[in-house]
Parts: C-alpha cells; sequence; structure tokens
C-alpha cells in the first residue's frame, strides 16, 4: 500500500535487515530493538491491523515462523515473548500488520 512503511521495505523501497522471507511472510530486525532480539515479522500482503486479516493461514504461518526464528536462535528454552499490538489503544505504531519476537532479556511478567 502506498505510503506504508513496511510495505516500502517488502518492496525494498527502504532498507531493511531481513532474517526471514518466504511467498507470503518476511521477517525483519526492528530498527529501534526493546531487547537484544527483537524481530517483526509481517505478512506481504497489506492488512492494516489484526481485525483486518481473516486468514487464518496466514497467520499460523506468522506465529510458525517466529517459532523457527526463536529456535534458530537458540532462545527456545530460555524463553521469549511474541507481541502483536491492535490499533491505538493496543499500542499500534505503524498500521501493517506484524508481530513482534522479543527476546535476550528477561521480560517484565507484566503486561502493558
Ligand atoms: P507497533 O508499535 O507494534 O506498531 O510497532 C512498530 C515497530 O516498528 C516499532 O517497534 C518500531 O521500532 C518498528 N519500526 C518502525 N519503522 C521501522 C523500520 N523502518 N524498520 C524496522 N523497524 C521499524
Ligand atoms: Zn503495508
Amino acid at each position: 500500500m502506498k505510503g506504508c512503511v513496511f510495505c516500502r521495505i517488502i518492496e525494498r523501497e527502504l532498507p531493511s535487515r531481513i532474517v526471514f522471507e518466504d511467498e507470503s511472510i518476511l521477517a525483519i530486525e526492528d530498527i529501534n530493538p526493546q531487547a537484544p532480539i527483537h524481530i517483526l515479522i509481517m505478512p506481504k500482503r497489506h492488512y492494516s491491523t489484526l481485525p483486518e486479516c481473516d486468514d487464518a493461514g496466514l497467520l499460523g504461518r506468522m506465529v510458525a515462523t517466529a517459532k523457527e526464528i526463536a529456535r534458530e536462535r537458540g532462545v527456545e528454552e530460555k524463553g521469549y515473548r511474541l507481541v502483536m499490538n491492535i490499533n491505538r489503544e493496543g499500542g499500534q505504531t505503524v498500521f501493517h500488520l506484524h508481530m513482534h519476537l522479543l527476546a535476550g532479556r528477561p521480560l517484565s511478567g507484566k503486561l502493558g
């Protein structure tokens, strides 16, 4: 979608550090990491936010991708966190559906 930062990354119009890519998903390093490992997993197709996306298969593949990256980075056993911020009160700032994978430091048990 025109003007969407993540669409521009997917189209290679903006630089990013790509961690994983297949036909439907891209995973990149977050530009402002909140933990030693902070990766964003996003569909290549533009959905602005979760309620817009009814593709359960795609959503499942996003989780499976996060799980695989966590395994590759060796944080499975220590632990990690998957977060999806949804719309304004959910803390979403970039309106292209994405999931955060955070790991590499103890993450607070508190949410919000
Ligand atoms: P959210 O608040 O869930 O919408 O998260 C948006 C995330 O995108 C934030 O963690 C930002 O640091 C990250 N971000 C914004 N622009 C870029 C970019 N150009 N490359 C990588 N990550 C980005
Ligand atoms: Zn987009």
